[in-house]
């Protein structure tokens, strides 16, 4: 198979695209799409000088598509005066696996030279996420705690640390995936605040007194079979490995569901995505006109919430951990 662009040996061919590409120009239509990506969503303000830089805080857990992600906008944005990049890695307490995948990542940050820091749920609430899965007061899967702490302790450092942006790592299957499982969920509210929180362009959203630092996803165009080929041909140090605590069990069905439509009706994922994204949209902007959504701050923590206490310090309360946030 030969590459379309060049006649070299194809690396990848891509069934929802037809294209089949050599090392060289698939490595080049990533970076292509994500820096489309950047733009369209408009993500770096025109208020951005050299004189008053933006602070791009970049969540890097040290897998595969955080990894491809901090390369990519290092690569982009490494002599540009407008952006600043921070990577943070957040540690969750689960013995083994997330140490070796912080390795990966200051080995990546030593390379590009990018600032790293570390954030953990010890120093963060008290917790430890092999104790909170030992425990599990609530009979829930790991994850369902877990990631609501990686949500909050993600935002709570990019709001402690005045960072302008929070980037994160999620591919095209990720975004299908929650994407489906909101629409399946049938919480139309959800889906309009996922729209001005970490969706749509920075245009398009309302941002006006938000609470909370904005999120974008400049992978989202990028499967993720694509991204992990990118990871390994630019040989980026990433850890591979399954956390112990894997649980999203309706998260691995959405994904088997997805896959067996893929394969019948390649491009399913990017419609998928683009119809939900407008359908965000709408959503935000009909909620928007009501004036009903809920934004109030949780009574503990100070946590964007719609009720008195925030998801988070509800799990807490639960667990019996320490409250350290004071957002
Ligand atoms: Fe946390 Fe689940 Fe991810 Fe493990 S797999 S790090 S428990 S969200
Ligand atoms: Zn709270």
């Amino acid at each position: 198979m030969q590459c379309d662009k060049c006649g070299d040996e194809a690396v990848m061919s891509a069934a929802y695209s037809g294209q089949h590409l050599c090392a060289d120009h698939f490595t080049r239509s990533v970076e292509s799409r994500v820096r489309r990506r950047i733009r369209a969503d408009a993500l770096l303000s025109d208020d951005a000088t050299p004189a008053a830089p933006e602070t791009w805080l970049v969540g890097l857990s040290g897998g595969k598509d955080s990894a491809v992600l901090t390369q990519v906008l290092h690569d982009t944005f490494a002599a540009d005066p407008r952006v600043e990049l921070v990577a943070v890695t957040i540690h969750e307490g689960i013995d083994g696996y997330r140490d070796a995948s912080l390795e990966a990542s200051v080995e990546l940050t030593e390379i590009l030279d990018v600032e790293h820091e570390v954030a953990s749920y010890a120093d963060e609430y008290g917790i430890e996420m092999d104790a909170v899965a030992d425990e599990d007061p609530l009979d829930m899967a790991p994850c369902a705690y877990c990631g609501v702490f990686r949500r909050d302790a993600l935002s709570q450092y990019a709001e402690a640390f005045g960072a302008d942006k929070l980037l994160t790592g999620h591919n095209l299957d990720d975004e299908a995936q929650t994407a489906m499982m909101n629409l399946l969920s049938g919480d139309v509210r959800q889906i309009a605040k996922q729209f001005d929180a970490s969706l749509g362009s920075f245009e398009d959203r309302d941002l006006a007194d938000a609470p909370f630092v904005p999120r974008a996803k400049p992978l989202r165009d990028v499967p993720e079979k694509e991204v992990a080929l990118y990871a390994h041909l630019r040989n980026l140090p990433t850890h591979v490995a399954e956390c112990p605590h894997a649980s999203e069990a309706y998260r691995g069905e959405i994904r088997d569901h997805l896959h067996a439509l893929e394969a019948e009706h390649p491009g399913t994922r990017h419609s998928i995505m683009a119809g939900y994204e407008d359908l965000a949209r709408l959503a935000a902007e009909a909620y928007r006109d009501g004036a009903d959504a809920p934004r109030g701050t949780c009574d503990r923590c100070g946590a964007p919430t719609g009720g008195e206490v925030c998801r988070k310090c509800d799990l807490l309360g639960e667990l019996g951990g320490e409250v350290s946030g004071d957002a």
